[in-house]
């Protein structure tokens, strides 16, 4: 049996032609089907649907042997023990700071001052301004980053940004591009030594099917 694992949604949307090309169909759909193992119609090849989160965890310890799963949830991560051999191009957007277009973030910057930022991807937010010697108070949250400035608990954020358009409903401006985002796939190395020919045949069969944007 080969598992693996997906997050609802994007991921598994754009996912779903890349299974193709390996010859993989999901029999049900994530959306109407309550069940989290979903088959496929290779009797021995099943989905199982977790969190976006949870998918390094899940293919780490073997819950699943291969999965797919944001740059952002890897970095966020760490990445131990697994063997991250395509990046396959898809759910492709960047990390982003933001902050309040009445707020002048680059004077804050010049001035050394400490920068209160709100984000989910702490140890992203921790790296790029560390590198760059801004001082940041990080406030840890798991959603709705754009609330954090607008109720002034921030000063920014750092976020995943696509079209802009969420960023621009609530008032609030990139200020800094900090690293383009797309989804890899991930192995687990254990899975690959004992059951090598059917996963380097999903692996080839991705490689072949993934298509690099211009
Ligand atoms: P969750 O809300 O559970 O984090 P999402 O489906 O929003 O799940 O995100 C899953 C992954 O898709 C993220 O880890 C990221 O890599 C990618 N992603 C998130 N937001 C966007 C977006 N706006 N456009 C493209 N890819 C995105
Ligand atoms: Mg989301």
């Amino acid at each position: 049996m080969i598992t693996l694992a997906l997050s609802k949604g994007r991921i598994f949307d754009e996912t779903l032609p890349l299974l193709k090309a390996a010859g993989i169909e999901v029999l049900e759909d994530p959306e109407t089907s309550r069940k989290l193992i979903l088959p496929t119609n290779q009797p021995d090849v099943r989905v199982v649907l977790v969190r976006a989160s949870d998918v390094p965890t899940y293919v780490e310890y073997g819950g699943a042997d291969l999965g797919v799963t944001g740059k952002d949830v890897l970095i966020e991560h760490g990445g131990a023990g697994l063997y991250q051999p395509l990046d396959l191009h898809i759910a492709q957007c960047h990390m982003a700071v933001a902050a309040p277009t009445d707020f002048d973030y680059q004077k804050a910057v010049r001035q050394g001052s400490r920068i209160r930022v709100a984000t989910k991807y702490t140890t992203i937010a921790r790296g790029f301004f560390a590198e760059k010697g801004v001082h940041v108070d990080l406030i840890k949250l798991y959603g709705s980053m754009e609330l954090a400035p607008l109720t002034g608990m921030a000063d920014a954020i750092v976020d995943l940004v696509s079209t802009g358009k969420t960023l621009k409903a609530n008032n609030l401006a990139e200020v800094e591009h900090i690293m383009d985002i797309s989804a890899r796939l991930v192995v687990n190395q254990a899975a690959l030594k004992l059951k090598t020919a059917p996963i380097r045949r999903i692996i080839d069969a991705f490689a072949g099917a993934v298509q690099v944007p211009e």
